[in-house]
């Protein structure tokens, strides 16, 4: 049985220990190194398919915002209930489905700027507001799969 240079491919003496060619160490059983290529190549595919992995993981996290169309015309525009508490303080929240709240921010606007910046101050503080309770309406949307009633966000 002839030895096959691991490096150059030439055939050697079944005894020789160097290749006659390029002088390469020859193994005593020349199917070594041949068995472990294939192991340490299938090992690096096996690495290689890591990514398909990671693919999967970014396709759910790109699935995750998109929404489902009715889920979506459920939700409050938190933009336009901020807009709308900017206009008139307390109709950001009324428009978010919190009447009463949205009451309070209306009648405490007035109460408070007879001192003016009492007024002011709640008429800012009721935009935050309305830009809160419009995510917090939206998050109720996307747990529950529909329109919360007002005491529940
Ligand atoms: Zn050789």
């Amino acid at each position: 049985m002839a030895k096959y240079c691991p490096s150059c491919g030439t055939q050697n003496d079944d005894q020789a220990r160097f290749c006659i060619n390029c002088g390469t160490g020859i193994e005593r059983n020349p199917t070594n190194p041949i068995t472990q290529a294939p192991v340490s190549t299938s090992s690096m595919g096996a690495a290689s398919h890591a990514p398909p992995m990671y693919a999967d993981n970014a396709s759910m996290v790109r699935t995750q915002p998109i929404q489902d169309p009715l889920m979506a015309s459920m939700q409050k525009s938190v933009g336009l209930a901020v807009v709308l508490s900017f206009l008139i303080p307390g109709l950001g929240q009324i428009y978010a489905g919190k009447t009463g709240r949205g009451l309070a921010f209306l009648v405490g606007f007035f109460i408070g700027l007879l001192f003016f910046l009492p007024g002011v101050i709640i008429w800012i503080f009721g935009m935050i507001d309305a830009n809160n309770i419009a995510k917090r309406y939206n998050e109720f949307v996307l747990t529950y799969g529909r329109p919360p009633q007002s005491y529940e966000y």
